[in-house]
């Protein structure tokens, strides 16, 4: 499988050969290694030129959850070195070994908290929005752990609130996600990772002052990728708002 070269983990290759890829798209070829390189913590923006049908939604996808699930693989690890070390340190006492600390239950009400995702991508529509969510959603069938939510406008809010409770990844329109970032139901100084999708479209739409929102309550983060069809003038000026130094990727 031509995706193996990439350098991605391996429950992601699985998937890709899963879905019947087996071999990358040019803007998966020449985004996926360079959305993945990081330097000191911080990974390049990437502004890229892309049509639908072109498989980008792949090449935003997959290097963000191979980010994430290498994370999260580094905190098991911790953890469970952390826990070994406390049993080790147990019976040098002659004690007995600690008991693992449980998960909280997430559907208990009484154990509510907003939601932080690690990664954010904006759609300019809800239909958008759902087919990113279900090839994350493709994506992610191997990866033990993590989580996809989707959050659109014309859904019972508490279906979607429910879903985002444990989410690592979250697809949503602006409207939406910004009606539950102001009901705390998410909060999104963790996102580490910014995708906006249909970055001309997102415009067209109206959603330039909603962009700038999520551009401020996401500062901290680490990689922004913009996908547009377009490179027009007022790409190239929201791309100088929220991105540092983006690399251009043209296909
Ligand atoms: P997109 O441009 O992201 O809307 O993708 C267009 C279609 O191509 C989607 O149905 C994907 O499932 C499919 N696709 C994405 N990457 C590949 C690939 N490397 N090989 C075959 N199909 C792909």
């Amino acid at each position: 499988n031509g995706f193996v070269t990439l350098g991605l983990a391996p429950e992601l290759v699985q998937a890709v050969a899963d879905l019947g890829y087996t071999q990358p798209t040019a803007v998966q070829m020449q985004t996926i290694p360079m959305a993945m390189q990081s330097e000191s913590a911080r990974f390049v923006d990437l502004m890229v030129s892309s049509q639908t049908g072109s498989g980008k939604t792949a090449a935003f996808l997959l290097p963000v959850l191979h980010t994430l699930l290498k994370q999260q693989a580094e905190a098991e690890a911790a953890e469970k070195a952390e826990y070994e070390a406390a049993v080790a340190e147990a019976a040098a006492k002659g004690e007995p070994a600690p008991k693992r600390a449980k998960r909280k239950d997430p559907t208990n009400a009484r154990n509510f908290k907003a939601a932080t995702p690690g990664a954010l991508i904006l759609c300019p529509t809800r239909e958008l929005a759902q087919q990113v969510a279900h090839d994350a959603i493709g994506l992610v069938a191997h990866c033990r752990g993590l989580r996809i939510a989707n959050v659109v406008g014309g859904m019972p809010y508490q279906l979607q609130i429910a879903k985002l409770q444990n989410a690592n990844l979250v697809v949503a329109t602006p409207g939406r996600l910004l009606d539950l970032q102001r009901s705390q139901q998410i909060k999104l100084d963790q996102v580490q990772f910014l995708v906006v999708d249909e970055a001309d479209r997102m415009l067209d739409l109206g959603f330039s002052d909603d962009l700038a929102d999520v551009n401020q309550m996401t500062i901290g983060r680490k990689q922004t990728m913009m996908f547009s069809a377009t490179f027009a003038p007022r790409i190239q000026q929201l791309a100088q708002r929220v991105m540092r130094e983006p690399q251009r990727v043209t296909i």
